[in-house]
């Protein structure tokens, strides 16, 4: 049982000043794992106290002493990864290959991505007659979600800490146990009291008390899209900047030119990555595009490969995909997949219920829908599971436009055989980022959405942009 109910503020783990508690479940046993305090606007306001005293050192530190506080971050980070890795297996159930792979392994290569952007970065240059300098922007205010629970908040903290922002954060309530020990990391690296703080709650009293705060200069959200239009009019106010990274319905475009190989790959390639993390991806490509006269192929392939999606306890060794985060995350999934058999699309593998002999956890039978239109709610809504929607084109000038027909615009893959027609196709998705031909992701380059899928990049130079002001100075001698 883990009893995570101390907040860290000032470089000290304190007592909340309220009582009341939550209870964190285990989506794979639906049994509690522990508690957090759920915190109060008491308990911001004395994080934001320390982190703008801290501000007025930490602003002036050099390139060199935040060189080194990341470098010292690494160190610490990796001794505690494997215990960060059952935490988010614990927390969101995440299989073990993926949390100790992909999840705890993402804290990590930010701060080491965040490193590699500083040495390259210049905080001052000359521009005509003025000398232009980037300095911190003040109080950042960070609020992340449970999906990725660590990547989410490395991809801020490591820019953050890197440009000399100081830092209140709540992470997600659902998924607070490895919070708990990146906040402990940090700890035992030196980073000076103040710089960052952590408390736990709930949305509406601490995300919204952070969100408002007239000493936060910005805030950065991750979550809903609901959430983050709630974070810019809370925000609004006090004129602070705002940042969102927000939900996906990205579409995945395959083009026709392929050969029966590749195609099969391309296919069976976009079905394995809309299933990791049981689909509870921002960036899922969760609607794939496929030629009109290559749908019964891709159908075959579809089928093939989502019914040899291993389901299970996120322990054990062969399982691909654990259990989603919870019954409230589970019970949407279901009216999501009935809601695409009410609408009239084909159940080519999955449907609703439970996979078999899994009754308890939160588990979800991996779904592929054909014979989709991208007029019904499946193809529109983010159903965060692993739940793919396949559609068809008649020529590559429909398929850009039914790729673009979203309110969505956070990634988009395009695979084909002549890189022209990919490059073509890629440039003309309105989305943040497109992958070519299954490329992986690259930790330094800029992540975020168009659209409805927020504003403001993470990640690389411009990353790091979002944390800075920028100061022109007239008249240097
Ligand atoms: P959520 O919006 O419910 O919660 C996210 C965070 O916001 C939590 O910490 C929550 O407590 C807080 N919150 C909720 N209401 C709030 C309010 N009114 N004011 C301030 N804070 C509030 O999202 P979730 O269910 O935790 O995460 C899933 C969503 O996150 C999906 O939509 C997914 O696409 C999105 N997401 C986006 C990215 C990205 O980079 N674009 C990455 C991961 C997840």
């Amino acid at each position: 049982m883990r009893d995570y109910t101390d907040f860290y503020i000032n470089g000290q783990w304190l007592a909340p000043d309220g009582r009341d508690k939550l209870e964190v479940i285990n989506p794979a046993t639906e049994q509690v794992a522990g508690h957090i305090s759920l915190g109060t606007v008491n308990d911001v306001n004395e994080a934001v106290k320390a982190a703008s005293a801290a501000f007025q050192t930490f602003s002036q530190s050099s390139k060199q002493e935040r060189h080194d506080l990341l470098s010292a971050i690494c160190v610490e980070y990796k001794k505690r990864s494997p215990e960060i890795a059952a935490a988010i297996t614990e927390e969101m159930g995440a299989p073990k290959w993926l949390s100790e792979s992909n999840q705890a392994a993402s804290g990590y290569l930010h701060f080491k991505a965040a490193i590699k952007v500083l040495e390259g970065f210049d905080f001052e240059f000359q521009q005509d007659t003025a000398i232009i300098r980037k300095e911190p922007i003040g109080v950042c205010g960070f609020i992340t979600p449970w999906n990725w629970p660590i990547n989410q908040i490395g991809c801020k903290l490591a820019p953050a800490l890197a440009t000399g922002c100081t830092v209140v954060w709540k992470p997600s309530e659902e998924a607070p146990f490895s919070a708990y020990l990146l906040m402990e990391v940090l700890h035992d690296a030196g980073v000076p009291k103040g710089v960052v703080n952590m408390i736990n709650g709930d949305g509406l009293t601490v995300g919204s008390a952070i969100s408002s705060h007239p000493e936060i200069q910005m805030v950065s959200f991750t979550g809903s899209t609901r959430a983050g239009t709630a974070v810019a009019q809370d925000a609004a106010p006090s004129i602070k900047r705002v940042t969102q990274e927000l939900g996906g319905k990205s579409p995945n475009v395959i083009l026709g030119d392929l050969s029966e190989e590749a195609f099969g790959k391309a296919v069976a390639g976009g079905v394995k990555t809309l299933c990791v993390n049981s689909g509870q991806n921002c960036n899922a490509p969760s609607r794939m595009l496929v030629p009109e006269n290559r749908l019964s192929e891709a159908e075959e392939i579809v089928k093939k490969t989502m019914s040899k999606i291993t389901v299970g306890e996120p322990d054990e060794e062969r399982v691909f995909a654990g259990p989603v985060v919870s019954l409230n995350q589970w019970q949407k999934i279901q009216q999501l997949v009935q809601t695409g058999m009410d609408e009239g699309a084909e159940v080519l593998v999955g449907g609703v219920g439970k996979p078999e002999g899994l009754d308890t956890g939160f588990y979800v039978r991996p779904t592929a829908f054909s014979k989709v239109t991208n007029d019904m709610r499946i193809a529109q809504e983010e159903i965060f599971g692993p739940v793919l929607c396949l559609l068809t084109y008649k020529d590559e000038a429909e398929a850009i436009a039914l790729a673009n027909d979203t309110d969505y615009g956070l990634s988009g893959y395009v695979s084909g055989a002549d890189r022209e027609s990919v490059n073509r196709v890629a440039k003309q998705i309105r989305a943040g980022m497109i992958h070519l031909n299954g490329a992986q992701m690259d930790r330094t380059a800029p992540f975020g959405g168009y659209k409805h899928s927020g504003n403001g990049r993470e990640r690389g130079p411009q990353g790091f942009d979002e944390f800075l002001e920028t100061k022109a100075l007239l008249g240097v001698q």
